[in-house]
């Protein structure tokens, strides 16, 4: 079931890339596994699944902890709370939600120094949402060149959330003004040499979307894992 979930979500990749004339070697799956139990996370992995992303510090902490496969990469994507992030810059890969610099600087102070810095996006309120976490497009810039003077810490790009829209266009709109702003970074002396290269958008409703626009990492939960308990959800 997950596997042909799987399958079936790398071919929707595969159109969109057709369709919108992008490389299909440029646009990753992350498999979002919250709230979801170790046995699902397993299946996804001998189907050959390899990035997970998680939204809960603790949950990411136990899955980690299970030991699923030694070649997994963990992605922290979801709202962070300071006394979490030792446990984070521990254990993931890539953390997707940064949207403040002493978040970015505890995670860079509690990064191992044995590991490979940490691959950092920041997330952005595309949609300037009140309740939504993720710095507004006024500061990305600031905070992009903060996080860049940190050495334990390697920026890759920016992640987003828009506003969800019946309307397609407008929620391509959003993604097409995040691609805006990864350019405005790379335009910048400090990103000259190592331009930022992901843009982390698009989920199970509108991957297709987000390709359009320039997506390089695809985050899917319900389309590979299954709906998800409501009250649990975010
Ligand atoms: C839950 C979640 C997803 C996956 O959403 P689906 O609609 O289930 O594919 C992607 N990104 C973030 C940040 C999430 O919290």
């Amino acid at each position: 079931m997950i596997a042909s979930n799987i399958a079936t979500v790398q071919s929707r990749v595969q159109r969109a890339c057709n369709i919108f004339e992008r490389n299909p070697a440029s646009v990753g799956i992350l498999a979002v596994s919250k709230t979801k139990p170790i046995a699902a996370i397993r299946e996804a992995y001998a189907a050959g699944q390899r990035h997970f992303g998680e939204n809960y510090a603790q949950e990411l902490f136990e899955k980690v902890d299970a030991n699923i496969g030694d070649d997994i990469a963990w992605h922290f994507i979801g709202p962070m709370q300071s006394n979490k992030t030792r446990g984070i810059a521990e254990r993931a890969s890539w953390v997707h939600s940064v949207d403040r610099v002493k978040i970015a600087k505890r995670l860079n102070d509690q990064r191992p120094t044995k590991a490979p810095p940490l691959n950092i996006c920041i997330q952005v309120n595309i949609d300037d949402e009140p309740t939504k976490s993720g710095v507004s497009t006024t500061e990305v810039i600031t905070l992009a060149k903060r996080i860049h003077e940190l050495p334990h810490l390697k920026l890759r790009g920016l992640m987003a959330i828009p506003t969800p829209h019946a309307d397609e266009a407008r929620t391509r709109r959003s993604f097409q003004k995040v691609a805006e702003l990864l350019s405005e970074i790379n335009d910048l002396t400090e990103f000259k040499d190592t331009p930022l290269d992901t843009l982390s958008m698009g989920m199970s409703a509108d991957l297709e979307l987000a390709i359009a626009e320039g997506s390089t990492m695809v985050r899917v939960g319900t389309d590979i894992f299954g709906a998800r308990e409501k009250k649990h959800d975010q």
